[in-house]
């Protein structure tokens, strides 16, 4: 779905991509009863489809051919209709001391996508979980400033298979480490919302137990608030766990961070949230990037205290890592502290979120947009003075905004 380009959103790079797309659908679209009929309609046995969906599901093959239980033919017959992965080739980068690892993963037509695997080592009563960030378009229409991602522009959806693909690929690394993934965030490049048919029924394979098994509760989907999306998980009635990009509670602020918060206004947005947590009884974490002098005021502080006090929800704040484009920094800590304070004042959850794997460029997008060249100094000033026009209007309506929460204790914390 096409959404309004506002100015200041265009993106700063555009490549065409570099080679024509690959017909042939991932084995991972296919579903049980679509491999039945494929199997059935070439002549095999229903246990020939289950042998190759434990290969897919499962098993350490790479390719159709190494699944030698399958007799040849067969193996020449599936490689004919599908791609085994859609993935053409993935290059890794660690960070944290090997606690994080990115993975730029490219597709059949030479677009390239991230994912961000996240290892959290046993923590007393807490077990060891790892936590897999997928990508869910190859670049973003919403463009909000702070992100990489934003700065691409839409290049275009995911398919299913694509975004099923980063899974099982990480899936095969833990494997060789004797380790599981435990939770998938759709928290990588894109909105999840904006590609919904592809996303929900990639989250339906995803938590199949005959297919990659992961509980509904383990997969996050995160939305800049697309509400027809959200309605649609609503309907659903399934138990993932759906975060909301707030980023601010003042509309005028929201439309500059969040450019789709004109479209879908931050109200109705938490509206839909709230009955989101209503039908399924789950608990809606709402994340915010903490943005120096932008979001982090006192005024901010309140107004997001005053729109989600007394409902079912967690806010997540995260401090900004900072990309090429923009001009804006991360809120020092002391300011973050008080910022969540503020929320806890008035009974909700509120925890800050440590940035991971800044050194590899690990926030939503940033090594994809590295790889797809410098965008010219002029566009990139540019798009700064316009994200600094556009913010300064917007911020004109918080009198207090120099009242920062944490200035009195933020001496010394080097912002
Ligand atoms: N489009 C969806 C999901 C992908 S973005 C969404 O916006 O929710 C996932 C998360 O990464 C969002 O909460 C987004 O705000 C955050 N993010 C983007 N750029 C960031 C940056 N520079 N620093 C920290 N977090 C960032
Ligand atoms: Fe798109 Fe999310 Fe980045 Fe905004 S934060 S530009 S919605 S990927």
């Amino acid at each position: 779905m096409p959404i309004d380009v506002v100015d200041g959103a265009l993106p700063l790079i555009d490549l065409p991509p570099s080679r024509p797309r690959d017909p042939r659908p991932g084995i991972s679209d296919a579903s049980p009863q679509e491999l039945l009929s494929w199997f059935s309609d070439h002549g095999e046995a229903a246990f020939r489809a289950r042998q190759l969906a434990d290969h897919v599901w499962s098993g350490r093959a790479l390719s159709f051919d190494d699944i030698h239980t399958l007799p040849g033919p067969l193996r020449e017959a599936l490689g004919r209709a599908y791609r085994f992965s859609t993935l053409t080739d993935t290059e890794h980068r660690s960070a944290d001391g090997g606690l994080t690892d990115k993975a730029l993963h490219t597709l059949d037509d030479g677009r390239v996508v991230e994912s961000v695997l996240m290892r959290y080592p046993a923590r007393g009563p807490r077990r060891e979980r790892t936590t897999l960030c997928v990508s869910s378009q190859a670049g973003c229409a919403v463009g909000c400033p702070f992100c990489a991602t934003g700065e691409l522009g839409l290049w275009r959806d995911l398919r299913t298979s694509e975004i099923i693909d980063q899974a099982r690929y990480w899936r095969n690394e833990l494997a060789a480490e004797g380790r599981r993934l435990t939770n998938i965030v759709f928290m990588g490049m894109g909105e999840p919302l904006l590609n919904a048919d592809a996303v929900l029924s990639a989250c339906g394979a995803l938590s199949d137990s005959n297919r990659f098994g992961l509980g509904q509760r383990h997969i996050t989907v995160s939305t800049s608030g697309v509400i027809p999306g959200i309605e649609r998980l609503t309907g659903l009635r399934r138990q993932y766990k759906l975060a909301v990009s707030l980023h601010a509670a003042r509309p005028e602020l929201r439309d500059v961070l969040v450019p789709l918060n004109r479209r879908y206004p931050l109200h109705e947005v938490v509206a839909a949230a709230t009955a989101y947590s209503s039908a399924t009884g789950r608990r809606v974490t709402y994340e915010m990037v903490m943005i120096d002098g932008i979001n982090d005021t006192q005024a901010d502080a309140s107004a997001a205290a005053a729109l989600l006090r007394g409902r079912l929800a967690h806010v997540n704040l995260i401090p900004m890592n900072p990309v090429a484009h923009t001009p804006w920094r991360p809120s020092p800590p002391a300011r973050v502290e008080a910022f969540a304070e503020t929320l806890r004042a008035v009974g909700l959850h509120a925890t800050i979120r440590r940035n991971r794997g800044v050194d590899i460029g690990a926030a939503c997008g940033q090594l994809a947009a590295e790889r797809a060249g410098e965008p010219t100094p002029a566009a990139v000033q540019r798009r700064r003075d316009s994200i600094e026009r556009r913010s300064a209007a917007a911020l004109v309506g918080a009198p207090d905004r120099l009242a920062r929460p944490g200035d009195d204790t933020s001496a010394g914390d080097g912002a």
